[in-house]
């Protein structure tokens, strides 16, 4: 447990499950503040329950964070709850699978709004409030789906992957200024609920192809975002650290065998 992390605020956009999930259950466990954001009050209201249940001191913000307005109502929240903003881990995103030649103008555009513009327009409602903060830290779920890897039907979910990154390197120099740092987490295939949804044959094909042999967990991603938040990592801007069990290492197949 980093005790740097005891009391801190934390905002985890897309809480409510999946990885999320997972770093808002990691930050509670060191004592912080957590406030977890998503739109279905059901879904957020019960994984709150959850870790309240376990120890947490954790709430709900219903918001849309591709909204100005659901963001400010964020950091509003965030503020009145628990007394400012030290941490936000913009990890809000969605990935739904559309091959190219089936592309609309639409669903590239969603898929911007929900991945990319929902990041700027959090990182914008909390900037402010971080500022104030001994030690503020951003930490953004990015994929390895788009920076380093591809897969069909997520040509548009890949490029919004790899836009974070690219925004990350120039946000990083000119948040220094305000001591803020932000780096990024690449995750592999972890086991949320939406990968379960594609299936047993899916699940045992990945896992086929990742060094470790199994899928990761939602609480592996917390772990690596609450080192990128802890005091020990106040040095550490602008960097990526990948959590994939090795996935992206193999040159083929017969690496994992010969
Ligand atoms: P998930 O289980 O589907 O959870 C997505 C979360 O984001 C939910 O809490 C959802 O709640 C919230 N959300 C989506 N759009 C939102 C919006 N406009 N406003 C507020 N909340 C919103 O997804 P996940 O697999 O955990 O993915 C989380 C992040 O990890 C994404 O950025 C994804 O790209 C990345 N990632 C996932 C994997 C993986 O293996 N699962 C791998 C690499 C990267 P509501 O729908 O109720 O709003």
């Amino acid at each position: 447990m980093s005790a740097s992390l005891k009391n801190k605020s934390v905002i985890v956009t897309g809480g409510s499950k999946g990885i999320g999930k997972g770093i808002a259950r990691v930050f509670a466990s060191h004592g912080a503040k957590v406030l977890v954001v998503a739109r279905t009050a059901a879904e957020g209201e019960a994984t709150v329950a959850e870790l309240v249940a376990a120890g947490g001191t954790v709430a709900f913000c219903p918001a849309d964070v591709a909204t100005r307005a659901g963001v400010e109502h964020m950091a509003t929240t965030a503020v009145a709850l628990h007394g400012g903003i030290d941490v936000l881990c913009a990890n809000a995103g969605a990935f739904p699978a559309l091959k190219f030649a089936d592309m609309t103008e639409d669903a590239w555009d969603g898929i911007f709004a929900t991945n990319v513009k929902s990041m700027f327009l959090s990182i914008q409602a909390c900037l402010p409030h971080l500022k104030k903060s001994a030690a503020p830290r951003i930490v953004i779920t990015s994929s390895i789906t788009g920076p380093i890897t591809g897969f069909p039907g997520w040509s548009h979910y890949g490029a919004t992957k790899a836009a974070q990154l690219g925004f990350l390197r120039t946000a990083a120099i000119e948040f220094a200024r305000d001591n803020i740092t932000i780096n990024a987490i690449l995750p592999g295939n972890i086991l949320t609920e939406g990968l379960v949804g594609m299936g047993p044959d899916y699940i045992a094909a990945t896992a086929a192809c990742v060094p470790l042999g199994k899928l990761g967990t939602v609480d592996d991603i917390g772990h690596a975002a609450a080192f990128l938040a802890s005091a020990e990592a106040g040095y550490i801007t602008g960097q990526t650290i990948t959590v994939d069990g090795g996935q992206i290492l193999p040159e083929s197949p017969a690496a994992l065998t010969a």
